[in-house]
């Protein structure tokens, strides 16, 4: 314990005391700890106690506005929030950081270290799961009504470590100290119930003999900045249905008991490390029909408790599914109003089209989620007889409008009959809900030109794009203060909620001052996150070098191996001419592989050897130097993308479906290096195309090419440098103790086909480095493209995004507080 602890204080400020003594009041009352004896983490968890308090109150007035003025709330079902800490961006919103930071200091305490032990929730898996925390803050920011809904994961993604070079996962325990945050609601509960059958009673559908867990809802409140209201996220935890242990147990058999507890809590206990490829697993299926029977159930009961009747539903209530996960919501909002509520069929289904719409966030076939018939029916049979009706009306419908495209039934039914029988579910959702999106103009563009387009012609009306964005406040108000503060002296607050303010920042766009404050700001920025390295890696890094980050998860298309290709050919370089001036460079990989994706982790141990090598190659000495910070996550995210230069988005064109990673780093002051894919084109067009790194090949030459049989071994033989490159990996350079270790990554390029065409794109991405390095060298002319990023990034707040669906999609109205 800090022994510069102040008890008695006299500060001349009512709320600090008042602060303070709340501080102290949950440390002795809720957390039962004398403040001589608390731990930091005690102390901690007093403090994000006595913030949660103030926020409460306006929970309850945002709560009792929205039941009053009886607004259409939208529901945003999703498998994954990746909502990082919370404390920081609390009090951000509620106006009161700096009253807590003195407080705290006079307590004894390290305000920015006491932050640091805030367990960060890892409830997804990448950006996905981001993006659905970013909706939560543009909703709450704007006074839209709305509320979460998404799984309480015992064990959220994976800690990552790494070990002789290789990823070694933890299980990522993050409740081990309790979750202050959450508000358990052990009154709202439903069943939630599986397998079982089907019979038919007076014409009505009975899905009896199941078993059956309980869903019990977890509330988080997700404050709104610099206004009173809030939004809810609400998450479902598994607990074992009562009556049904409890029998076992009474026979004795208490074993039997725990085990059946067991299997059943299994549903809520850990989070799919899987990121865009498609899972197959029975438990998977149960996680999802888990979120959103509850939630549809949660929905369903609140709505009648207000309105007693379902005429009304569609106008009060909007069902937002995020990626294809939460489809089974459809069917089984149809599913409860038939057979509990005695709708017609007719009237179920056009309710449904009207309640749901749908984002799609991939075209890469091996990630559209699909699922034997047979396993829904033996899981949900009930749903199963759903979705075959669904089906065949829709295919009536499909031969009645196109009785000469006699291929058409089959390219477009529910069920695909070409691999066994399999459930497509984004064809699910694309033929029920009034809306699918897409995230980024060229993706979506893709998703009616390729994955969707039948239904692009059968539904002329339906499809539509709106870009993913990112929240400034966590990204820039709370990552990145002194950025924020500089943004301030010179353009006041209101671009916190009105990002595209930040265009007045280009008055001053040509001032050498205001340039070079920019970067003293990024140098800042850089010396923090060396120590940090330093500490950690124990890497010595040169804060003034070049920093180029690519933090993502780790993937064959995102082509961290190209990067790496790079680094590889400038340490080349380098050798050959070490008395030329170099410009440093640090180049930072963070991310994680999935646990089965051997490819990807194959990649990272890659890195790590070749940073092995370089980092203590003394020919090299400070010019070249690779970091491969371990377990990734939005806290980590928080302290690089601040201190970032240049921004890796090198995926091959048409393989990411927008990103928003090279959003945050362009808001923070890095240049993009990348490729014409995903928003990387829009942030170009945003942006002005001489502030942006791009190079490769595009879309439709990605399609030539792939069209004109790629030959990878082509380019190895014409191009020297790549030759070297594939030679010193493919015979051990980086791993003289085992030299064939990379035998089958380097043949996956050479003789594999080179599905990401890495080598196609190697010279082009090379040559753009160099443009790089010499821009690097006139630090003014950098900076002004700097600036040029920041100013014009005003467009990818997520709360243009979130306005874009209010209108176009939800039909949601602020609420009036
Ligand atoms: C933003 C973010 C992502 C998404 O990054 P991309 O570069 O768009 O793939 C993934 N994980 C975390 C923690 C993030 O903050």
């Amino acid at each position: 314990m800090n022994s510069h602890f102040v008890y008695e204080c006299n500060s001349p400020l009512v709320t600090h005391e008042a602060l303070k003594n709340s501080i102290i009041y949950k440390l002795k009352f809720v957390i039962g700890k004398e403040p001589y004896i608390a731990t930091q983490r005690e102390w901690l968890e007093a403090i994000l106690l006595a913030a949660r308090d103030r926020i409460v109150d306006r929970w309850m007035t945002t709560n009792r506005a929205e039941y009053s003025q009886q607004l259409k709330q939208v529901y945003y079902l999703s498998m994954e929030f990746l909502l990082g800490r919370s404390l920081s961006n609390t009090l951000i919103s509620m106006n009161m950081y700096d009253d807590l930071v003195t407080v705290v200091t006079e307590l004894g305490f390290d305000f920015e270290q006491l932050l640091e032990q805030e367990t960060d929730p890892g409830l997804g898996n990448g950006g996905l799961g981001r993006l659905a925390a970013c909706f939560l803050d543009s909703l709450a920011t704007m006074n839209l009504p709305g509320c979460g809904y998404g799984i309480r994961y015992e064990y959220g993604m994976f800690r990552q470590t790494i070990r002789n070079g290789q990823q070694i996962e933890c299980p990522d325990d993050w409740l081990a100290h309790g979750n202050p945050w959450e508000f358990p609601r052990t009154e709202s509960r439903y069943q939630i119930q599986f397998e079982g059958h089907v019979i038919e009673e007076d014409g009505c559908q009975q899905w009896i003999k199941t078993n059956d867990i309980i869903a019990v809802a977890y509330d988080q409140i997700i404050p709104g900045y610099k206004t009173e209201a809030t939004n809810t996220l609400r998450l479902w935890s598994a607990k074992a249905s009562d009556e049904f242990d409890l029998q076992i147990f009474n026979d004795g058999e208490y074993y039997s008991a725990v085990k059946k507890k067991n299997e059943s809590e299994n549903v809520s206990r850990v989070l799919y490390p899987n990121d865009s490829t498609y899972s197959g697993k029975e438990l998977r299926l149960k996680q999802e029909y888990f979120l959103v029977s509850a939630s549809v159930q949660d929905i369903l009961y609140r709505h009648w408790l207000v309105y007693e009747t379902w005429d009304n539903l569609a106008d009060k209530v909007s069902i937002h599914l995020n990626d294809t996960h939460p489809v089974l919501a459809i069917p089984e909002l149809i599913r409860i109003l038939i057979d509990k509520h005695q709708v017609s069929w007719q009237d179920a289904f056009s309710l449904a089209n009207k309640i749901f719409s749908y984002t799609n966030h991939t075209l890469m076939s091996e990630a559209l989620e699909t699922w034997p018939v047979e396993m829904i029916r033996k899981i949900l049979p009930r749903h199963l007889q759903i979705i075959y009706q669904i089906n065949d009306d829709f295919l009536q419908q499909v031969i009645q409008q196109f009785p000469h495209d006699y291929e058409l039934p089959r390219r477009v039914s529910i069920i695909n009959e070409d691999y066994g029988q399999q459930v497509r579910m984004a064809w699910l959702a694309a033929i029920v809900c009034h809306k699918v999106n897409g995230v980024s103009k060229l993706h979506s563009q893709l998703m009616v030109d390729a994955l969707f387009a039948d239904f692009a012609l059968i539904f002329p009306n339906k499809f539509c794009n709106i870009t993913n964005g990112v929240t400034p406040r966590r990204w820039l108000a709370v990552a990145n203060p002194e950025l924020t503060e500089m943004i301030e002296e010179n353009i006041g607050q209101q671009w916190l909620t009105d990002l595209p303010l930040l265009d007045e920042l280009k008055q001053w766009a040509d001032y050498p001052q205001f340039l070079d404050k920019l970067r003293q700001v990024k140098l800042r920025n850089k010396q923090k996150l060396a120590i940090f390295i330093a500490q950690t890696q124990g890497i010595v890094i040169n804060p003034e070098a070049l920093f180029d980050v690519q933090i993502k998860r780790i993937h064959e298309y995102k082509r961290q191996l190209l990067n790496l290709m790079h680094v590889i050919t400038h340490y080349n370089r380098i050798l050959a001419n070490p008395s030329k001036n170099w410009v440093p460079r640090v180049v930072i990989f963070s991310g994680k592989a999935a646990s089965s994706y051997s490819a990807a982790k194959k990649i990272i141990h890659l890195i790590n050897d070749v940073a092995k090598v370089i980092n203590n190659d003394e020919r090299i000495g400070d010019r070249l130097k690779i970091v491969f910070i371990p377990d990734y996550g939005v806290s980590l995210a928080q302290k690089i993308i601040p201190a970032t230069d240049l921004s890796e988005q090198i995926s091959l064109a048409g393989t990411e479906a927008s990103g928003t990673g090279n959003m945050k780093f362009a808001l923070n002051g890095a240049l993009t290096i990348g490729t014409l894919d995903g928003a990387n084109v829009e942030i170009r067009e945003h942006v002005g195309h001489e502030n942006i790194f791009i190079f490769g090949h595009t879309i439709e030459e990605v399609k030539q090419i792939k069209q004109n049989y790629y030959y990878p071994r082509w380019y190895y033989d014409n191009d020297a440098e790549l030759k070297q490159v594939i030679d010193q990996i493919n015979h051990g350079y980086f791993k003289p103790d085992a030299p064939n270790f990379y035998h089958d990554l380097t043949n996956s390029l050479l003789d594999g086909g080179d599905q990401y065409l890495l080598f196609a794109d190697y010279r082009s991405y090379i040559n753009t480095q160099e443009q790089v390095n010499k821009l690097y060298q006139d630090p003014l002319a950098w900076q002004s493209k700097v600036t040029q990023n920041i100013c014009n990034m005003g467009f990818f707040s997520s709360d243009r995004t979130i306005k874009e669906y209010a209108t176009q999609i939800w039909n949601i109205k602020p609420i009036n507080l």
